[in-house]
């Protein structure tokens, strides 16, 4: 069931996936962890999960582990020093997460990624799957960059353009970046006669003209510009984005139901987010289906290996194949989870069947259907 267009930041709850980033400056004050205000964000992220599938990105890990270590410039003095201390506090990091999300009797899963897990088609789809199969066994994904051993040059640096590659990687419909504004402002929001704006349609560089990069926190490394970059992400992919203010108690409610923040619409519809999947890529090979599979296809289903007849290329996991049903006919295109040969080995086989033959548990599918465009 996917979420009801959105107009206004109030339809974020009608969300089937929504990711919601935090930042460093709402989790951590003077290098001490704020749990009382994490309580609060922990029982309404409880109460949206009745309603839909939630993914948190929190920072917070180099705040953290700078204070325990004494590091100087809260650990952004040198990427040694960030890299150490991210590595000391993320271990608090998870703590935190996992004990406030356990008083709602939810199971918290630490998922550390790099650019290249989110970038490379191969890592993607490991990240991907793995995202899908914890919040199918109900547990909330708490995401952070792996930043102790990510190199400057391969970081994101940020966790809000993270935040927004998370959600695409997820199939997530929404993201809400909780900040310390309450949204884009006109200009900076400590001029006088600055005006917040409600809605954006489309990063452009008027809008990019508004950000003030000065965050006031100084924990954190967002800004709003990196806001805008997570926003255009975002919108390319489909997806609704909104910056919220999270200094508040129980910030989700205040923002929803006050239309308090800025929402950035998605200037793509969904399918917009599958595109990249392919983009101008060549399929690197053709897998053929029988009748059974391609109708299984056209109920929105994913290509498993018993229903494969044909595999013609070579290819590797994470590559963009052609899907071809029994007359030859193109029905579409996706990354297939197997490499050629392994393709060939499971043709036809029954899920039970396969892992004699592979000797290893089998993949959940051959193209799943969130890494599948239609013909
Ligand atoms: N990953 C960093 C941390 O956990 C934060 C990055 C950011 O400031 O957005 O401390």
């Amino acid at each position: 069931m996917a979420m009801t267009p959105v107009s206004a930041l109030g339809d974020l709850r009608t969300a089937r996936r929504l990711v919601i980033k935090i930042g460093s400056a709402l989790l951590v004050e003077q290098g001490r962890p704020r749990t009382q205000w994490l309580a609060t964000l922990a029982d309404e992220i409880a109460r949206l999960r009745q309603s839909c599938e939630v993914i948190v990105v929190s920072s917070g890990a180099i705040a953290l582990g700078a204070a325990k270590l004494g590091l100087a410039k809260g650990g952004r003095g040198s990427l040694a020093d960030a890299q150490a201390a991210a590595s000391v506090g993320q271990v608090e990091l998870a703590r935190l997460w996992s004990d406030a999300l356990d008083r709602h009797g939810i199971t918290a899963a630490q998922m550390l990624v790099t650019i290249g897990d989110l970038e490379d088609r191969r890592r993607y789809l490991n990240a991907s799957a793995t995202l899908a199969r914890l919040l199918e066994a109900g547990a909330i994904p708490v995401v952070n960059e792996n930043d102790s051993v990510a190199t400057e040059e391969i970081r994101f640096g940020d966790n809000d353009r993270l935040a927004a590659r998370v959600a695409q990687a997820a199939g997530a419909d929404a993201v809400m970046l909780l900040s310390d504004v309450d949204g884009l402002y006109d200009r900076d929001p400590r001029e006088t006669g600055a005006q917040r704006i409600d809605r954006v349609e489309g990063v452009t560089p008027e809008i990019i003209a508004m950000a003030s990069s000065a965050s006031s926190s100084g924990l954190g490394s967002g800004g709003m510009l990196a806001k805008l970059q997570a926003a255009r992400i975002a919108e390319r992919a489909g997806i609704a984005l909104a910056i919220v203010n999270g200094t508040y108690p129980a910030p989700i409610a205040r923002a929803l139901d006050n239309g308090i923040g800025t929402l950035f619409m998605p200037q793509a519809d969904a399918s917009a987010r599958k595109a990249w999947l392919g983009g101008r890529l060549a399929p690197s090979g053709v897998v053929s289906v029988d009748a059974g599979c391609a109708h299984a296809l056209d109920n929105g289903a994913s290509l498993l290996a018993a229903g494969l007849t044909d595999i013609e290329g070579e290819f590797s996991r994470g590559d963009l194949v052609a899907i071809h049903g029994p007359k030859g006919e193109r029905l579409g295109q996706g990354l297939v989870e197997y490499t050629a040969a392994e393709c060939r080995a499971i043709l036809g086989l029954r899920e039970d069947q396969q892992a004699q033959r592979l000797g290893y548990a089998p993949r959940a599918a051959v193209v799943h259907r969130d890494h599948m465009v239609r013909a």
